[in-house]
């Protein structure tokens, strides 16, 4: 059986939003029981924005949540490295619209809060536990959902580039597996593409210190932390925003060519979907070893290979 956790102590970030280019300030904090991620702008008298499907705004480059027009920018590297770390409760101020890119990948944070550690709470974990299949499609593109005993991903993409072209990537989120083969992968981008994006107010943060640049033979700033570090990003972006669904998902993923909007739309049919789920305990559920206090320092160890 497991057990809610949050973080031990606070932890701060400074950095910049990848696509707003603005400075922010981030503080991780602990928070009870039954509260989930719920972020905080400070600097709008801490308004409060709950890190929950309802709260989805929009969703193109990135995923956004807004309430009562309030915006908090990129949230799906922070709450992918918390899904990952079973950390289900935490107050997350910042102090702008955008969270931070960091180096784009989750692993920052991920040794942060491996180094602050881990909390555990009186409250029973509840789980979304797939009943029956739920798909989105358009076109190419597909995410689906189906009842299975773990949380599994398969995802697989494919980009016309002599780096990426097919990549296929399985994982089951227990025993570590997300520390070490999802946290370190980043995010990446196209050198043809940078001036319509930056045009569009997008990635005005991007920088070779955070994102893979891609050039039209190979990338600019090497080397890669893994041979499919691109697809591997796409599972890490995936769970944090299916982290939208305020639960952790017992069920297996399949996402063909998908993306945030993709990702966020299942979230979406999951959430008027109220009978392919059901909210249970789940008994046999390895614990991450984060969460039982162990190898935190030889995992912290792994993880600074890629640092
Ligand atoms: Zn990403």
């Amino acid at each position: 059986m497991s057990f809610e956790q949050t973080i031990r102590s606070a932890i701060e970030f400074s950095g910049v939003g990848l696509h707003s280019g603005a400075p922010v300030q981030m503080r991780i904090l602990p928070a009870p029981a039954g509260s989930g991620i719920v972020f905080r702008r400070v600097d709008l008298d801490g308004f409060v924005v709950e890190a929950v499907g309802k709260n989805v705004a929009k969703v193109s480059y990135a995923t956004s949540l807004m309430k009562k027009g309030v915006l908090i920018s990129t949230t799906e590297h922070l709450l992918s490295a918390l899904l990952g770390l079973g950390l289900d409760n935490a107050i997350v101020d910042l102090d702008s619209l955008e969270l931070p890119i960091l180096d784009g990948s989750a692993l920052p944070i991920v040794q942060a809060v491996l180094s602050a550690g881990l909390r555990r709470q009186r409250r029973k974990r509840v789980y979304m536990c797939i009943r029956r299949e739920v798909e989105v499609r358009d076109g190419a593109k597909s995410i689906a959902v189906y009842p299975a005993d773990s949380y599994r991903i398969h995802y697989c993409i494919d980009f016309p580039h002599p780096l990426i072209g097919n990549q296929e990537f399985t994982v089951e989120l227990t025993n570590g597996s997300y520390l070490r083969q999802i946290a370190p992968a980043r995010t990446f981008g196209f050198l043809r593409d940078e001036a319509a994006l930056r045009n569009m107010g997008l990635i005005r943060g991007a920088s070779e210190a955070n994102a893979i640049v891609l050039t039209d033979e190979g990338i600019k700033n090497p080397p890669l932390r893994f041979p499919d570090e691109f697809v591997r990003h796409k599972v890490l972006d995936l769970i944090g925003d299916l982290a939208l669904a305020g639960r952790r998902i017992q069920g297996h993923v399949i996402a063909e060519r998908a993306g945030h909007a993709m990702h966020t739309a299942l979230v979406q049919r999951l959430m008027r979907d109220r009978s392919a789920w059901e909210l249970a305990h789940v008994y046999d559920e390895v614990p991450e070893p984060a969460e039982v206090g162990v190898g935190a320092g030889e995992l912290a160890e792994t993880l600074a290979v890629h640092a």
